[in-house]
């Protein structure tokens, strides 16, 4: 008798002492593949995360499933953008009926301003993505108490990268000639990198891919390529690539190749996460742009 109660005993420690990866682990789900990268890197072992735009998924227009509302039914977590990026999420929420935390990645960013309403596409700033891992990593503190020191040093050494990122990114649009600092690409997703790296964007549509751009728009775009000796037109994943050919032919603006503006690529692609999407970007543009 005595020697079961020992061995019941010596399971239920063993049990106490489980490591991170034999537990249940949080489940959490970030609206498209930019956030999802951000929570791996600092969830690491302790969370498993799905998101619902996945790889080259244009967030602005995207449509949910009854499989993502169960995605989010299941979630301890929901993180999003926030800035009005997901105009389809509060339905999604709704249907979803669930009380899963929700954490909103862009707290505490002042919101640059496009016409009315906020650019949502804050993290086109590296030094902007240094706040989103922090609310990320304090709302996975929030959802598993016991994983916030692991949460708290992924953080730290993630940010360490981030924080050579953004030097990195200086340092590259930097030295591109002053004058050739200008581009223009499909939609108007680049005002922050623009604010934050010294680099002048002119986009033909407006921040989100759903609208369409008028004649009088394409027109007088053309006339500014003209006119500001624009360099080079780029062309992104998301959104029609042939309106920027079409620029590219009226007005002699070399295509500069692909920037990456709202979506990661799958693992076999040129970024798939957030440090290779930067990186990426910088060396399309300092190779354009540079003469
Ligand atoms: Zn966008």
């Amino acid at each position: 008798m005595r020697r079961w109660r020992g061995l019941a005993l010596a399971l239920a420690v063993s049990l106490g002492a489980m490591p991170a990866q034999a537990q249940a682990r949080l489940n959490v789900v970030a609206s498209f593949s930019i956030l999802g990268d951000f929570v791996k890197n600092i969830g690491g072992d302790r969370v498993d995360v799905t998101t619902l735009v996945g790889p080259d998924g244009d967030v602005h227009v995207y449509a949910p499933t009854p499989a993502d509302v169960r995605k989010v039914a299941d979630a301890r977590l929901l993180v999003v953008n926030g800035f009005g990026l997901e105009g389809w999420l509060p339905r999604l929420i709704q249907a979803a009926g669930s009380k899963t935390s929700i954490v909103t990645a862009t707290a505490g960013i002042a919101p640059l301003k496009a016409g009315s309403d906020a650019d949502p596409h804050a993290w086109q700033s590296v030094s902007n993505a240094e706040k989103y891992v922090a609310n990320i990593r304090d709302a996975l503190a929030a959802a598993d108490p016991a994983g916030a020191e692991v949460f708290r040093q992924n953080a730290q050494s993630y940010l360490a990268r981030l924080q050579a990122l953004d030097s990195e990114a200086r340092l590259a649009i930097s030295q591109i000639p002053e004058s050739r600092r200008k581009m223009i690409s499909t939609h108007d997703a680049f005002g922050y990198f623009a604010a934050r790296y010294g680099i002048q964007f002119i986009a033909p549509t407006g921040v989100s891919t759903e609208a369409e751009p008028s004649a009088r728009d394409i027109a007088r775009i053309i006339a500014q390529i003209k006119t500001q000796h624009i360099p080079a037109v780029f062309l992104e994943r998301i959104g029609d690539p042939r309106l920027m050919r079409r620029i590219s032919e009226e007005t002699g603006a070399k295509v500069g190749g692909t920037l990456y503006s709202d979506s990661l690529t799958d693992e076999k692609g040129e970024a798939p996460t957030y440090i290779d999407m930067v990186r990426h970007n910088i060396r399309t543009l300092a190779s354009a742009l540079a003469n």
